[in-house]
């Protein structure tokens, strides 16, 4: 069982006494009581919280006095720290954590094994931190902890530079037996805090709140139970997850957690921030494929990662969807288990073509045969445009894109036999479909247009794949001049549902995935 603990670092004791009843009514499964935070610290004033926290509560508690050069919040003498531990324990702490580089003191290790031996109710965690960088050697750091006291819970808390630096972690938790907790700090750290049920971490720490984190890259109570499945994540759950560079703003997880939530399936999606380029991404899916324990299963790909992910899967001889070879990235990879020498292999697709398409055809009334022939005026020249235009001239439809760097849109041109100009051309762009491809409009600068609003006609269709406000100053004018609209949310919706259908074999609610695309951007 992995515990779900709220840090409580309140100044005083009132404010932790609040703070542990909400952390606990909010799904806290364990409290860590952070001594140091408290001003004015006395053993007994730990002591008393302790007893007032527990009839509070309910919940196990750790009582932790951190040394400041571990972390701690204040410069306590190291013998008022222990006697806050040897008072918590016996005042019936159910955990007591000490510095490991403390706990190597004859005086100390004595002092604290002195007072457990009368208390097997308490369990004693020995931990170490490295705010910095990865332990040179987390095994052996283990080990270390292990012979100085075997009964002890090693804790290993240490900062990653690079999400590829968690593995160490995972690979940790996955070789031992008996409980040990590997926790990696820092916003590339986040997955092994999301991951700590999966491989049976036994503890992994929330924060209360935004403003109350004790340690870099902690994820909220609130998330852990509501976006992450807390609740549902076990050895057995399949993993899925978007790589992305920046990655807390995407609404992936958000919607594909409440899909599996909804068809009540065992598996998990989180993002996984893989900063870096090429060499970077290969890294980090080697790291994946090496790990065929962890589960991976599938993988959403956005910024930066779209075009080396496609040169993976080549790399490792996968299955590669011949659009997305031709459009030069691929937004969605898929674990195959295979009766391979591997036992698995790769699939790369490209749902981003196939998501705008299926908005056109429903926000336009048409099957996909409705496209031959029909002039479109892309605007834009970038990735989306490439998806898109890729996808539009394989229906046969007659495309000419405009972009402000010509030379951009000549080059998309040329790779798909389309006509090509600049955004001075729009005035006079003859089409039945337009479609915005750039970023403008999009939040915050919601008054920018990317089209003029006299080339908007009744008989036309307006297609925004901004979906940041999902109602953009093109789509009210153009639904002002009587065309046909269509969202960017819709296009997310489609290149989720196809994501989750590649994912999963099944098909999502796609109402649900709306909805909570819609509450995510309010
Ligand atoms: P990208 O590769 O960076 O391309 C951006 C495009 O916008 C380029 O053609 C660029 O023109 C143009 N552009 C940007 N600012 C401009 C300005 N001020 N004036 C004129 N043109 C401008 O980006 P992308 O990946 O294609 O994404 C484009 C947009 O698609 C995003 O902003 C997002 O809103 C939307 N999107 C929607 C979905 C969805 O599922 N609905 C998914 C992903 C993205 P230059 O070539 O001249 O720089």
């Amino acid at each position: 069982m992995t515990y779900l603990a709220v840090p409580i670092s309140a100044q005083n004791p009132v404010l932790a006494r609040e703070q542990a009843a909400r952390a606990v009514a909010g799904g806290a499964e364990m409290l860590e009581l952070r001594t140091d935070y408290l001003e004015g610290l006395t053993p007994e004033m730990a002591g008393r919280l302790l007893g007032e926290v527990r009839d509070v509560t309910g919940v196990p508690i750790i009582v932790t006095c951190r040394d400041r050069r571990e972390g701690g919040a204040a410069d306590y003498p190291e013998s008022l720290r222990l006697e806050v531990l040897t008072t918590a324990v016996e005042a019936g702490a159910e955990f007591v954590d000490a510095e490991f580089v403390n706990f190597r003191q004859e005086h100390v290790r004595r002092t604290i094994e002195a007072a457990l031996a009368p208390k097997p109710g308490c369990r004693l965690i020995v931990s170490a931190h490295d705010f910095d960088r990865p332990f040179a050697d987390v095994r052996r750091l283990r080990r270390d902890i292990v012979e100085a006291c075997p009964q002890a819970i090693p804790k290993l808390v240490y900062t990653a530079g690079h999400i590829n630096d968690c593995f160490a972690a995972f690979d940790l938790l996955h070789e031992v037996e008996g409980n040990c907790i590997v926790l990696c700090m820092g916003p590339a750290g986040v997955a092994s805090r999301l991951l700590a049920p999966k491989l049976g971490g036994l503890v992994t720490f929330a924060s209360l709140d935004e403003a109350s984190g004790t340690a870099p890259g902690q994820v909220t109570l609130d998330q852990f139970r509501r976006l992450y499945r807390y609740d549902t994540v076990n050895a057995e759950t399949e993993l899925f997850g978007v790589i992305a560079d920046p990655v807390g703003h995407s609404l992936s997880p958000a919607i594909h957690n409440a899909c599996f939530a909804d068809l009540r399936m065992n598996r998990f999606y989180l993002p996984l921030l893989v900063q870096g380029g090429r060499d970077e991404l290969f890294t980090f899916l080697d790291n994946v494929w090496e790990r065929p324990w962890l589960d991976f299963r599938g993988f959403s790909v956005t910024i930066p990662h779209k075009h080396s992910a496609l040169e993976y899967v080549h790399a490792r001889g996968g299955f590669v969807e011949p659009l997305a070879d031709k459009i030069g990235a691929a937004n969605t990879l898929v674990v195959e288990r295979r009766a391979t020498s591997d036992g698995q292999r790769l699939a790369a697709y490209n749902t981003d073509y196939a998501g705008a398409l299926d908005a056109i055809e429903e926000g336009m009334g048409i099957t996909r045969c409705g496209l031959r022939d029909m002039p479109v005026a892309v605007v834009g020249a970038g990735g989306v445009a490439r998806a898109l235009v890729a996808g539009l001239t394989d229906a046969g439809a007659n495309v000419t894109i405009y972009n402000r760097t010509i030379e951009r849109a000549e080059k998309l041109a040329a790779d798909f036999g389309c006509a090509s100009a600049g955004l001075d051309a729009l005035p006079a762009l003859h089409a039945k479909l337009i479609i915005n491809c750039t970023s403008i409009g999009m939040s915050p600068k919601v008054d920018a247009r990317p089209v003029p609003s006299e080339v908007l006609k009744p008989d036309m269709a307006v297609f925004d794949t901004v979906y940041n406000p999902a109602e953009t100053l093109l789509l009210k004018q153009a639904k002002a001049a009587g065309a046909k609209t269509i969202d960017g949310v819709a296009m997310f919706v489609n290149q989720a549902m196809a994501q989750f259908k590649l994912f999963t074999g099944q098909t999502a609610d796609s109402d649900l995935m709306r909805n909570v695309v819609l509450d995510s951007l309010r």
